[in-house]
C-alpha cells in the first residue's frame, strides 16, 4: 500500500475521464468497509480520508467485537442477533485480530445471579452457531480466581459469559489493506473538499486536496458515498447548504491503567451504573481499560476532550467494584471519541445504534450510525443502495467469507507481534537489524521496525499515525508514547526522506497532542 501510488491512480483515472463506480468519502470503519465490499465485489473504488486512517471514532471505542448486552437490556433482539452474527463472522474473517474474552458479572445482591444469568442465557442463544462459548454462574471464589481484583466485600458469586475484543485501528489498517488488494485505490491526507455536479444537477464525484502537496484532486464517480461519521452533515450541506441535520454526537471516554487494576485475562462489567448504562473494565495489549460515558456534544471535533465529571463518574464507578480502586494518579492515558447518531427523540443514550442509509435529492448516498462489529453487514446493505443508485452492475457481496489482510489462526503464538497476523514475519525480518529490533520505550513492547513498517507499507505519514493507531502507544501511556516521539520521528524521516525540520516539528506538535491524553 504505497500512498504516491494512490494519488497516481487517481490522477491516471482522471485524465482519462474515466468515472469510478464509487467514491467513498471517510476513511473510518464505515468508509474502509464500503471500499472493500465494493472493490471485492468487481467494482472500481476510490476512497478519501482527511487524515490518517481511523483518526476518528474508529480507533477510539471500547474495542469489544459484541453483540450487545445494554441492547439487549433495552429489548433490541434484531439488532443483538445481527451483531452477534457479524462478530462470528469478523472472527471467522480476521482471527489475529478478535479473540474471546470473557467478562465477569459480578454480584453483589441476591436477585442479580437468576437475573443476569437468564439474560445472558438468551445472549448465547441469540448467538446460535457464532457463540463464542457458554455463560455460567460462578461462586464467589470463582468469580475472585478470575478476576482478584474483584471488591470482595459483600461479593456474592458472578456470571461468566462471552464477548469478542480487537484492536480497532488495527484493524481499519489491515481493511485498507484488504481495500487495496481489492483493487481500491485508498488515500490518507486527503479531504474532501466540495463534489461534482452532471448537467443535471446530481452528485457526479469529488473535489479533494491532497495535504502532503497541496494539489487538487478530481474524482469523478457514478456514485459518492458519504461516510464521515460524527462530520456527515458537512459533506451533506457540501451536496445541499439547506440539508436538515441528521447526525447528533455523543462522547465516551476511556481510562487506562497499569494491569495491576485487573488481574487475570477476564474483563469487568458493571451492568448498571449510575446513569443507567453499563461500565467494562478490559485488559487490553497489557493494560486494563475502563469505560465508557454518553455525553451530548454540541460540535463534533476529531480530538474531543474528556470532561472533569466524566473521569470522576469512571474512576468512582471502577473504584466500587475494582480493589485497590484506581485513583487520578494512576491513569496513564485517557482517549475520547464521538459516537455517530442519528437524530431521534429523548436522551443520547437512547438515540438507536442502529445504522442508517440515506440518499439526499442530489443523490449523495449517507451511510451513518451502527458500530464497528456491525461495519461489514453496514457495508453489504450500503453497497447494495449504490448499486441500484448507480445502475452499477449487480455483482453479489462476498465478504462474508473474505479473509482480511493479515489473516493467521492462532497469531497469538507471536506474541507481542500477533495483531500483524502473517505481515509479522516481514518485520521480524526487518528486526534481523538489531538497530531496528530495540525497543523504543522499556513500558512498552513496540520495536523500531514497527515504524519502518508502517513507513514502508501501510501509509503511517506522521509521528501521530506511528503512536496513536499503527502502534497503540498513545492510547496506553501517553507519558511513555512522548518519550517515543523523537526516535520514532527520525526513523520515519529516515524513511519517508524528510529534514531536521521535519522531525522537530513533528516532536513538538505529538508532544502537544500527548498533553491532551494525559490526566492532570
Ligand atoms: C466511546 C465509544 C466506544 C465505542 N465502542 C465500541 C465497541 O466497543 N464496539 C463497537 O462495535 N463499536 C463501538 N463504538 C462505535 C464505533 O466505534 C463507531 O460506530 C465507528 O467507529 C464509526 O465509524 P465511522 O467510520 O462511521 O466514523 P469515523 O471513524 O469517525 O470515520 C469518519 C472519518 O471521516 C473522515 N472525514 C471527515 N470529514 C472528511 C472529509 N471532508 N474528507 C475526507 N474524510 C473526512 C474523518 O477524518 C474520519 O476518519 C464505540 C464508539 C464510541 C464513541
Amino acid at each position: 500500500m504505497q500512498r504516491q501510488q494512490m494519488v497516481r491512480r487517481i490522477k491516471e483515472q482522471h485524465a482519462a475521464q474515466i468515472p469510478w463506480d464509487i467514491a467513498v468519502v471517510g476513511g473510518g470503519a464505515t468508509g474502509m468497509g464500503v471500499a472493500v465490499d465494493a472493490a471485492s465485489r468487481g467494482l472500481s473504488v476510490a476512497l478519501v480520508e482527511a487524515h490518517d486512517f481511523g483518526k476518528g471514532t474508529s480507533s477510539r471505542s471500547t474495542k469489544l467485537v459484541h453483540g450487545g448486552v445494554r441492547y439487549l437490556q433495552q429489548g433490541n433482539i434484531s439488532l443483538v442477533m445481527s451483531a452477534l452474527k457479524e462478530r462470528g463472522l469478523l472472527r471467522q474473517n480476521a482471527p489475529h485480530l478478535v479473540h474471546d474474552l470473557p467478562f465477569i458479572l459480578p454480584n453483589y445482591a441476591w436477585w442479580e445471579a437468576p437475573f443476569y444469568g437468564i439474560g445472558l442465557k438468551l445472549y448465547d442463544l441469540l448467538a446460535g452457531k457464532y457463540s463464542f462459548g457458554a455463560s455460567k454462574l460462578l461462586s464467589k471464589r470463582q468469580a475472585l480466581n478470575l478476576l482478584p481484583t474483584l471488591q470482595h466485600e459483600g461479593l456474592r458469586g458472578g456470571v461468566i459469559y462471552h464477548d469478542g475484543q480487537f484492536d480497532d485501528s488495527r484493524l481499519l489498517i489491515h481493511l485498507a489493506m484488504t481495500a487495496s488488494e481489492q483493487g481500491a485505490a485508498v488515500l490518507n491526507y486527503c479531504p474532501a473538499t466540495g463534489l461534482l455536479r452532471d448537467a443535471d444537477g446530481y452528485i457526479s464525484g469529488v473535489m479533494a486536496r491532497d495535504e502532503e502537496t497541496g494539489e487538487d484532486l478530481t474524482i469523478p464517480a457514478r456514485v459518492v458515498v458519504n461516510a464521515t461519521g460524527v462530520f456527515t452533515d458537512s459533506i451533506r450541506r457540501m451536496a445541499d447548504a439547506k440539508a436538515y441535520p441528521i447526525m447528533v454526537a455523543s462522547q465516551g471516554i476511556h481510562l487506562v491503567f497499569d494491569r495491576l487494576f485487573l488481574k487475570g485475562d477476564t474483563a469487568l462489567i458493571v451492568p448498571r451504573t449510575n446513569d443507567g448504562r453499563v461500565l467494562f473494565v478490559i485488559p487490553w495489549h497489557g493494560h486494563a481499560v475502563a469505560g465508557t460515558t454518553d455525553t451530548p456534544v454540541n460540535a463534533p471535533s476529531l480530538e474531543p476532550r474528556p470532561l472533569d465529571d466524566e473521569i470522576d463518574f469512571v474512576l468512582e464507578t471502577a473504584g466500587r467494584y475494582l480493589t485497590p480502586a484506581p485513583t487520578r494518579k494512576d491513569i496513564q492515558a485517557v482517549f475520547v471519541g464521538l459516537r455517530p447518531l442519528v437524530k431521534g427523540k429523548g436522551d443520547t443514550s437512547a438515540l438507536s445504534r442502529d445504522h442508517v442509509v440515506h440518499v439526499d435529492k442530489s443523490r449523495l448516498l449517507t451511510i451513518t450510525g451502527g458500530k464497528w462489529t456491525s461495519y461489514r453487514h453496514m457495508a453489504e446493505d450500503c453497497v447494495d443502495h449504490a448499486i441500484a443508485l448507480g445502475r452499477l452492475p449487480d455483482n453479489a457481496c462476498v465478504t462474508k467469507n473474505l479473509r482480511i489482510h493479515g489473516y493467521l489462526k492462532y497469531a497469538d503464538t507471536l506474541d507481542d507481534l500477533a495483531v500483524y497476523g502473517t505481515d509479522a514475519k516481514a518485520i521480524r525480518e526487518l528486526a534481523q537489524d538489531t538497530k531496528l529490533a530495540a525497543r523504543l520505550h522499556p513500558d512498552l513492547p513496540y520495536i523500531a521496525a514497527e515504524v519502518v513498517w508502517a513507513a514502508r507499507a501501510e501509509m503511517a505519514r506522521t509521528v501521530e499515525d506511528v503512536l496513536a493507531r499503527h502502534t497503540r502507544a498513545l492510547f496506553l501511556n501517553a507519558a511513555a508514547a512522548t518519550e517515543m516521539a523523537e526516535p520514532v520521528a527520525r526513523l520515519l524521516a529516515a524513511e519517508l526522506g524528510h529534514d531536521e525540520a521535519w522531525i522537530a516539528v513533528q516532536v513538538k506538535e505529538f508532544r502537544a497532542l500527548a498533553e491532551q491524553y494525559r490526566v492532570a
